[in-house]
């Protein structure tokens, strides 16, 4: 090893103090940093390896998250594509019985046959949908996987959050929550104008029914 040898470390140099020795400032070229040929040799090694340590293993980190991530998606994405579908059928005790236990315990099937028509009946039929964002949960309650769209719907769109859980090895849907202006004019009571936390038969304030449509119908009786 040669006197001039020189050490210059670019990028993982912040645990190796006084490795760069050479001042921003100086507008004088200064001689590199030279080494004792084994402390050098040494520590150059430590550092390289060390560098491409760190790099294989957060890359393939990195891999391997993906390569899971991508592996959930393509096990839920269908489940959701389809309750997106079914919604447009109408039929929602057939809808409801897909879901999964923990939303069921939730919500009734007449209490979320409510919630969905109020949906359908707002955003018109379901259209396509835009692969927002995945996340995945491993717990002591179980296996999760969240996953965010930006749905496509005949009046419009909507970002929907679904909310995920393996039951007996099978994906069921146990939450489904939409935000967007549609969802806020469909939150605001036709009668006070105030806007409910979450979509009922009748407003949170005034008590009065949400769907315009059941008002009439109770008015004509
Ligand atoms: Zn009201």
């Amino acid at each position: 090893m040669g006197k001039h040898e020189a050490v210059w470390y670019y990028g993982c140099t912040d645990n190796f103090a006084g490795a760069n020795t050479m001042s921003q400032e100086n507008t004088v070229p200064q001689p590199p940093p030279v080494y004792e040929a084994s402390k050098g040799r040494s520590a150059v090694r430590y550092v390289v390896f060390g560098c491409l340590g760190i790099g294989v293993i957060g890359i393939a980190g990195i891999a391997l998250i993906i390569v899971y991530l991508m592996n959930a998606k393509s096990d839920v994405d269908p489940v959701v594509e389809h309750y997106l579908h079914t919604l447009d059928k109408g039929n929602y005790a057939e809808t409801y019985a897909t879901l999964g236990t923990q939303f069921k315990n939730s919500l009734s099937a007449s209490d979320y046959a409510v919630f969905a028509s109020a949906i359908h009946r707002q955003l018109g039929n379901y259209q396509s949908k835009s692969f927002r964002s995945i996340n995945t949960q491993t717990n002591t309650q179980g296996k999760f996987t969240y996953m965010t769209y930006l749905t496509h719907f005949a009046n419009g769109d909507v970002q929907a959050y679904f909310t995920l859980q393996q039951e007996n090895g099978e994906w069921k849907i146990e939450g489904v929550h939409y935000t967007g202006d549609l969802i806020q004019k469909m939150l605001t009571c036709p009668h006070c104008g105030k806007l409910n936390s979450s979509y009922g038969r009748y407003c949170q304030f005034c008590g009065q029914p949400m769907n315009p449509d059941e008002g009439k119908a109770a008015a004509a009786k």
